[in-house]
């Protein structure tokens, strides 16, 4: 018998002079960079909200609450990594998941290869399993201005059993 279950996470936070821009792990060169009490990186925050939610458990925000100073400037991709052990230990695995980022600026294709490697590394699945895509909001609101970047995950979690 398989079960199949699936989690839907999203993620915003606003861009500021003055921090390091952290997407997936990756470090990417730009004047901003996203605004946290972690390192920011929403695409990581958005992908263990939708590994959590697929197995019903609380958010990240329950997890590493961001009043914690155990969480301050912590590494996203680690946060992930300890999502990633809890889950499999439940019985899940991961059957894919699927990224959608959006940001205006800087552009992200030169990095997607390594923010896919880093991930699918995380999550101990082939590469071919881990979606990520990133489109602007075509000017459009305050994403659209710059202000900030936002991301959506989708996770299907897969259990097998008697
Ligand atoms: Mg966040």
């Amino acid at each position: 018998m398989v079960t199949l279950r699936v989690g839907l996470g999203y993620d915003i936070h606003p861009l500021v002079r003055g921090r390091k821009l952290v997407l997936g792990g990756v470090l990417i060169p730009f004047e901003q960079g996203l605004l946290g009490h972690s390192d920011g990186d929403v695409v990581c925050h958005a992908l263990m909200d939708s590994l959590l939610g697929a197995c019903g458990l609380p958010d990240i925000g329950s997890l590493f609450p961001p009043d914690d100073p155990a969480w301050k400037d912590a590494r996203s991709l680690d946060l992930l990594g300890r999502v990633v052990q809890d889950i499999r230990g439940r019985g899940w695995n991961i059957g894919n998941v699927d990224i959608m980022l959006i940001a205006e600026k800087p552009k992200i294709a030169p990095f997607v290869g390594q923010i896919r490697e880093n991930l699918s590394q995380t999550l101990g699945v082939h590469k071919t399993q881990v979606g990520f895509k990133v489109t602007t909001n075509e000017g459009l609101g305050s994403i659209g201005r710059g202000e900030g970047m936002c991301c959506f995950a989708v996770s299907l979690l897969v259990q097998e059993g008697p």
